[in-house]
């Protein structure tokens, strides 16, 4: 599915979204400034401020301004926000001569073709070459829509961005990062919700490498692919297991080919099995994969613990460290999630809390293997072990926890991913400004636009990623911001005001399954037993509402998994 909201929204979002204030950006460079003999800071400054650069010029001739970045005083930091946004719309022009080019050849190669095949195959031919100009219509449409929401932020050491749709191609993810100003994207490699995918093409990758090249982002280092949530590794039914593995390998193949290095999957469900032994299942197929590949680097992500989920609790990451051959360590990741690691239980909010976090995460596992961070706020409380994602600020890690996080020395040069509902009601996107483009974005919308939730009332929703853009463009606004500070204080109560009401429908129903869990533990039924039985309560509950028809079919078609894939985990909305 095509970026919708992406498209829609962009109008709108440009004037809601203004750039940095001066003294924001003079904070960071300061920051910068202070460690100025870092090599290692100052070439990843150097880097992203050419990726600018780069979409200045629509011509092949690069413009160098590096050294300006690292010269810039705040009385140029006006005119490097001007800059940013010509740079922006440099950006469309560029991207629209490519895709005229692309349709361009694509058509007279049908053409020629056409030539030299037999009359059986020359309708099937007739048919491509129809179907090519109808893509090359609906391409001009999105360069017109792609004017980025904003620019890229340059020369910071916290990569932040979003995951992104790769729909129609995975090199369509990185204009979606572009667009929302992200310095880190993921994407699916393939269907998530499928078993059996084409191929990678050769001209995808090939296109998926250019554009990387071009806009700067470093696919072995900014570029996070999440895997399919069918995969489990731990599966202990042997055919299961067998497919799970190869479709774990497929992915981990596509990401060499891709020049992509990071790769987040979860750890996967011990189902009725004890945990001890689905542990060893999942180190002894990591170990096969990792032998099987050279390069790629699978990272585990931290879950909620909920029921018999594996990664809830980071002892586990340390179990099967302690089964994986030592020699591979190195190409073993971990990727904080901070919603599923607060659901699970552990403090993230409180400076105290976060400290001793970090420092178990060093412990059991060693900061060498955090490869990776998810941001997304929590809608349950901490200890919920609820997998629903919250927009930044608004949920009960609030805005005190993303302060911690963005000011982490140990989080610098990770990819930071934002999985955060960004569906909102067609309304507010703006589409109705736009005029002249309405069978287009009828074609690009209508058919899968299926809303993932009731919008309380009626509307339909979209996914709006100017969402991202703003979240991107708080987040990068807390680094180095004082917490104590009359800003912070009043960034930190607006979002939370904003997720109040949220907040307290969601206390009140972890509340009411803790009373539950309670009774049926006096009741001598046994507390596990009851809590899962309560959980799909819940859960049947919320589908009865309308929940989302998306997951129901993920449901059927995941056989590997006993356990109710509660909440809407990591994808923040429905893509194809
Ligand atoms: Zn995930
Ligand atoms: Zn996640």
């Amino acid at each position: 599915m095509p970026p919708r909201g992406a498209r829609k929204a962009a109008p709108s979002a440009v004037a809601v979204s203004p750039p940095h204030s001066p003294e924001d950006q003079k904070r960071k460079l300061v920051d910068e400034d202070r460690e100025p003999t870092s090599p290692l800071r100052r070439s990843k400054r150097v880097k992203s401020a050419g990726a600018s650069a780069a979409s200045l010029s629509t011509t092949p001739i690069e413009v160098e301004t590096g050294s300006q970045a690292k010269t810039a005083s705040p009385g140029t930091l006006k005119h490097k926000a001007r800059q940013g946004k010509a740079a922006a719309a440099a950006a469309a022009v560029a991207i629209k001569q490519e895709v005229e080019e692309e349709v361009e050849t694509t058509v007279t190669g049908k053409a020629s073709t056409k030539d030299n095949v037999n009359s059986v195959k020359e309708e099937e031919v007739e048919e491509k070459v129809s179907k090519t100009v109808k893509v090359s219509r609906q391409q001009k449409t999105k360069e017109a829509e792609m004017v980025p929401l904003r620019a890229r932020t340059q020369g910071l050491r916290m990569l932040v961005g979003a995951h992104v749709s790769a729909a129609k191609g995975v090199f369509n993810s990185v204009n979606n990062s572009l667009h929302i100003g992200g310095n880190a994207f993921a994407l699916f490699l393939k269907s998530q919700r499928k078993w059996d995918n084409p191929p990678l093409q050769d001209d995808h990758r090939d296109q998926f490498r250019a554009m990387c090249k071009e806009h700067k982002y470093d696919a072995a280092k900014h570029i996070l692919p999440h895997g399919s949530y069918l995969v489990n590794l731990a599966q202990e039914d042997k055919a299961k297991a067998k497919q799970a593995y190869d479709a774990f390998l497929d992915d981990l193949r596509r990401c060499e080919a891709l020049g992509i290095q990071l790769y987040n999957f979860h750890p996967g469900s011990a189902n009725s099995t004890p945990h001890a032994s689905a542990i060893t299942r999942l180190a002894s197929a990591l170990t096969s994969a990792l032998r099987a590949t050279t390069t790629v680097i699978p990272v585990l992500e931290t879950m909620c613990g909920h029921g018999s989920t594996i990664g809830g609790s980071l002892s586990e990451f340390r179990d099967l460290l302690a089964q994986i051959p030592a020699d591979l360590h190195p190409r073993i990741g971990i990727c904080i999630d901070t919603c599923h690691s607060f659901a699970a239980g552990y403090d993230l909010v409180t400076p105290t809390g976060f400290a001793a976090f970090m420092q178990e995460f060093e412990e059991l596992i060693g900061i060498q293997h955090l490869r990776a961070l998810h941001l997304n706020d929590s809608k349950a409380p901490r200890g919920s072990k609820r997998d629903l994602h919250a927009n930044i600020g608004t949920g009960f890690l609030g805005l005190r926890a993303f302060h911690n996080v963005m000011n982490e020395k140990r989080f610098e040069g990770v990819p930071m991913i934002l999985e955060t509902p960004i569906d909102r009601p067609e309304a507010k996107t703006g589409t109705k400004d736009e005029g002249g483009d309405d069978g287009e974005a009828g074609q690009a919308k209508g058919k899968k636009k299926a809303p993932k939730k009731p919008a309380g009332a009626a509307g339909k929703l979209v996914a709006d990623p100017s969402v991202w853009a703003k979240e991107i463009e708080l987040l990068e606004s807390l680094i180095g911001m004082d917490p104590e500070g009359a800003e912070f204080r009043a960034l930190e109560a607006r979002l939370a005001d904003e997720g109040k009401e949220m907040r307290e429908k969601q206390m009140e129903q972890y509340m009411r399954k803790l009373e539950a869990d309670e009774k049926k533990a006096a009741k001598g039924s046994g507390v596990k037993k009851g809590q899962k039985t309560l959980m799909e309560m819940m859960n049947g509950a919320e589908k009865k509402k309308g929940k989302t028809v998306k997951k129901k079919k993920k449901k059927d078609e995941s056989d590997d998994d006993d356990d109710d894939d509660d909440d809407e985990g990591c994808q923040s909305h429905s893509e194809d």
